[in-house]
């Protein structure tokens, strides 16, 4: 087995763009100037092209295939990142009575609804953590029962609070960003309306955006939605409307491809929770450090923590480094330290990193 081939010089916590599988890269190296004998690099391939259009569906194959998406979902390949389909869910999905709900449980959720706020007439904040440290039960949300859809973010990236159960909003249609969740662990598709996720954690280069969408909620489209952010319109298209982001789809392909090679998401999903355990863990059983998100809504893939004297933060980051662990640093709205630990990341680097934690903690604790 080959927990990912690894022979990097770092061990690269960064929460997106993020680490990608080194066997990933090697490929898309030897590929680089001539793709299987076409003569040419992807980046070269005309979007219409038999090539590149052979490794587009293929690609959506792969997707649908490990993430178990029935037929009656569409898959687009999307520009403009996570941050455009905030604007998309909004424009596709809120009907013509332009009513949503949102359940704000961390920096992106806020993000998602103050983006959305632009183009509805009325917007509901359901829910809000406060601070962004759980996610708020079900029986205290204020639906407003008119919605085109309700909001979630599944896993907060920066927060590092995750949903323990994808709830249910029986007829409203649930959209959920899963940008730093997809494929890590197994997602139910038919509890969802959309998925959206911007590529940069767990399937490629970052400007990428994978949308996945129930095909009855297509007809939807607000009037005077420009054609990129147009899910029914490039659904139609094939993702084609435009020039795609060929080189993006092409390396997501990789990823996927690798995941599957790898036993899918179900195999990847063992190894995120041991590496998930073994952090939290050392967390636990550490006077210096803490996580401040309640037990069952931790996310497996980052793990936020701060020390006991803020001061050694600095030193904490620098040490890391020195050690072959790059990126800890929490997100700049929080501080504190952060390790993003995707698919991509082995093991090995959370061992690394627990044991620089417990040794760092006894020379400084
Ligand atoms: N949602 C989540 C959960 C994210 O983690 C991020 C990026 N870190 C975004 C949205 C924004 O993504 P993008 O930068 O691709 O617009």
């Amino acid at each position: 087995m080959s927990q990912f081939d690894n022979a990097r010089t770092v061990y690269n916590f960064a929460a997106g763009p993020a680490a990608l599988p080194l066997p990933v890269l090697r490929r898309a190296a030897e590929e680089m100037t001539d793709f299987r004998g076409s003569g040419m690099g992807v980046m070269e391939m005309s979007h219409r092209s038999k090539e590149f259009i052979g490794i587009a569906e293929a690609a959506e194959a792969r997707l649908r295939s490990l993430m178990n998406i029935g037929d009656n979902y569409k898959v687009l390949f999307l520009q403009g990142g996570a941050t455009g389909q905030f604007v998309g869910v909004a424009a596709n999905l809120s009907t013509v009575t332009a009513v949503a709900d949102y359940v704000i449980t961390g920096h992106f959720g806020q993000r998602a609804y103050a983006e959305a706020a632009k183009y509805l007439d009325r917007i509901n904040v359901a829910a809000r953590s406060e601070p962004h440290t759980y996610v708020p039960p079900q029986d205290e949300w204020q639906l407003s029962g008119e919605a085109g859809y309700v909001h979630i973010t599944l896993n907060e990236t920066i927060n590092g609070v995750v949903f323990e159960t994808v709830p249910d909003t029986g007829e409203v249609p649930l959209v959920a960003d899963v940008s730093s969740i997809i494929l890590s662990e197994p997602i139910d598709v038919t509890k969802f309306g959309a998925l959206y996720a911007g590529a940069q954690k767990n399937i490629g280069p970052s400007g990428l955006a994978v949308v996945i969408v129930r095909e009855d909620l297509l007809a939807r489209t607000r009037p005077r939605t420009p054609a990129v952010w147009d899910w029914f319109a490039m659904a139609q298209a094939g993702s084609m409307l435009n020039t795609p982001p060929t080189y993006s789809w092409y390396i997501a392909g990789l990823v996927f491809e690798w995941l599957e090679e790898e036993g899918g998401v179900e195999a990847i999903a063992k190894i995120n929770q041991r590496k998930a355990e073994k952090l939290y863990g050392t967390i636990d059983d550490s006077d210096l450090y803490s996580n401040p998100v309640a037990l069952p809504n931790r996310s497996r893939m980052n793990v936020v923590f701060t020390l006991a004297q803020p001061e050694l933060e600095k030193p904490f980051l620098a040490e890391a480094k020195e050690n072959g662990m790059v990126n800890l640093s929490g997100h700049r709205a929080v501080g504190g330290v952060r390790a993003s630990i995707y698919n991509a990341m082995p093991e090995a680097g959370v061992d690394a990193l627990v044991e620089f934690m417990k040794e760092f903690e006894m020379k400084h604790g």
